[in-house]
């Protein structure tokens, strides 16, 4: 997320003096990594959770359209960026990879049937394709369909240019790009530890250096808080009146990988499921083909799991400390109103090795236990807010917390994710540098930079035709 806010302030301004802050040794080492998220390039094409149904038996399409209109705004920005060389060929941080829905018995197939009826009629969907077909759908993930109980009623959704995205070699380009500029500053295994507005609105923050634990004070105009699950933390210590009453709710993640590259070979998609009943919405399983240094690879899951930490490499105290007597209410009403959660989370994080790959058997009936491996992935930080009700509220999206006079802002959540960080800073930048953005330079180059800037690929079926082909084309996904 600091990457593309400061990727897109640079070409903005490139006078812009900016320093960049990361308490690990390297950037992009907690949920951006490859291996700690699924890579995919969320776009509603496979995500059912996107697409609720309501109790009338409708299916709510709204939260599809916006996410996948977000990720072509991430889309054009990359586009833009590997036209101009800030990044390097496409196929070093993204990959086309077919995205599918995949359900089995008669009510969700329903479902699927409906979704894709839905999905198709709009022109950001319209080459959606959809099979109950098995001879079809064997050609579409082999490995799924490999010896499946010939009566098992199964239906499959397939949108050909979907992407695997690695979002951590992605980061790290952006990053090295950003280094080749006199005025940009990046400061490894240094930890921000504090925050303070001064009298004149600009802000004193507060660094150690993790080797020499030296301390030092740098001041700033403006502070952007992309510190993943660390955000919530830096957001209480601004004091900011905006952050007041929020809380996180850490959620672990764990893959089984595949280390057999004769079934590593036989699919090459992300195959989406639906949610168990109970389970958190990013818990949806798949079995996702993935491109992680020019190697493929294979994964199913995520399993969810419960933990105190809010970062992969955090501390376990992480949620103690965050409960604060401004959101001790949200908080208490969160755990006492989502009590199934917790007791699912745990149940989740004490499954054996059997009872994961029995899991997995669902999708693919053939799996041997001895050719997987559990691996842990990132930790999600969901967001907890006031609720008048309830006390509090926990929310699996994203949102942006900034101060009324634009000279701070954090990024709270974790979902749709990496995919949308280009429409999320571009929020930030219309927040808190919104005079400049007025001017006609950086409108310009917001054009330049996101050719759909400003207008509703929602909307706008034509504008979508010309930016999707172009975008394709450059990204390699066609
Ligand atoms: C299991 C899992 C699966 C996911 N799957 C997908 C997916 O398929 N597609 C998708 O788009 N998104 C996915 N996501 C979400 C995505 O990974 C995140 O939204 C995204 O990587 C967050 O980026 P970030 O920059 O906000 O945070 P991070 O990548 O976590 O970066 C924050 C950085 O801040 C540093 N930091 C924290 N505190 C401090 C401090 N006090 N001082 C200095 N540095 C600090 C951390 O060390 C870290 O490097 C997934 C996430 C998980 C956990």
């Amino acid at each position: 997320m600091s990457a593309t806010l400061a990727s897109l302030l640079s070409e903005l301004d490139p006078s812009l003096n900016m320093m960049m802050v990361e308490r690990l040794s390297n950037v992009a080492a907690e949920s951006t990594d490859a291996w700690n998220n699924a890579g995919t390039g969320h776009a509603g094409y496979c995500e059912l959770n996107y697409t609720p149904m309501d109790t009338d038996g409708s299916i709510d399409i709204k939260r599809a359209l916006a996410i996948n209109a977000s990720f072509e705004v991430s889309l054009q920005f990359w586009s833009s960026l590997v036209e101009n060389n800030t990044l390097p060929a496409p196929q070093n941080f993204i990959n086309a990879t077919p995205h599918l829905s995949f359900v089995w018995g008669d009510t969700d197939v329903d479902f699927l049937r409906k979704r894709h009826a839905q999905l198709k009629a709009h022109h950001l969907f319209s080459d959606m394709e959809f099979s109950e077909d098995a001879s079809q759908l064997k050609t579409w993930m082999p490995l799924i369909m490999q010896q499946r109980e010939a009566n098992q009623k199964v239906a499959a959704t397939r949108v050909s240019y979907g992407s695997d995205v690695n979002f951590g070699a992605l980061t790290r380009h952006l990053v090295k790009h950003l280094e080749t500029h006199n005025n940009f500053q990046l400061s490894l295994n240094t930890e921000v530890k504090n925050l303070k507005q001064l009298d004149n609105g600009r802000w004193q923050v507060t660094l150690k250096d993790l080797n020499t634990h030296k301390t030092t004070i740098v001041e700033a105009g403006f502070v952007f808080l992309g510190a993943g699950g660390g955000a919530l933390h830096l957001l209480q210590k601004s004091g900011i009146p905006e952050s007041l009453g929020y809380g996180g709710f850490p959620v672990s993640g764990q893959w089984l990988v595949c280390n057999n590259p004769e079934v590593i070979k036989q699919h090459s998609s992300k195959v989406y499921g639906k949610a168990a009943l109970g389970a958190p919405p990013m818990s949806v399983p798949h079995l996702d083909t993935r491109v992680i240094d020019g190697k493929p690879a294979l994964l199913f899951g995520p399993y969810a799991g419960f933990t105190t930490k809010f970062l992969k490499q955090g501390s376990y105290w992480d949620l103690f400390k965050s409960i604060k007597p401004n959101n001790i209410k949200s908080m208490l009403g969160v755990g006492y109103h989502n009590m199934d959660l917790t007791r699912y989370l745990i149940v989740e994080a004490l499954q054996t090795h059997s009872e994961r790959v029995a899991t997995l058997r669902q999708f693919f009936p053939q799996a041997i236990e001895a050719d997987w491996q559990l691996q842990s992935a990132g930790q999600r930080v969901q967001i907890i807010k006031k609720c008048a009700d309830k006390g509090g509220k926990l929310e699996f999206g994203t949102e942006i917390v900034s101060a009324q006079d634009g000279t701070i802002a954090a990024l709270l959540g974790a979902s749709p994710g990496a995919s949308v960080s280009v429409q999320a800073m571009i929020n930030v930048i219309e927040r808190c540098f919104s005079t400049q953005l007025k001017s006609s330079a950086w409108q310009q180059k917001m054009k330049a930079l996101v050719p759909s800037y400003g207008e509703s690929l929602i909307e706008n079926a034509r504008l979508l035709k010309t930016v999707r082909q172009h975008t394709l084309k450059t990204l390699n996904l066609m």
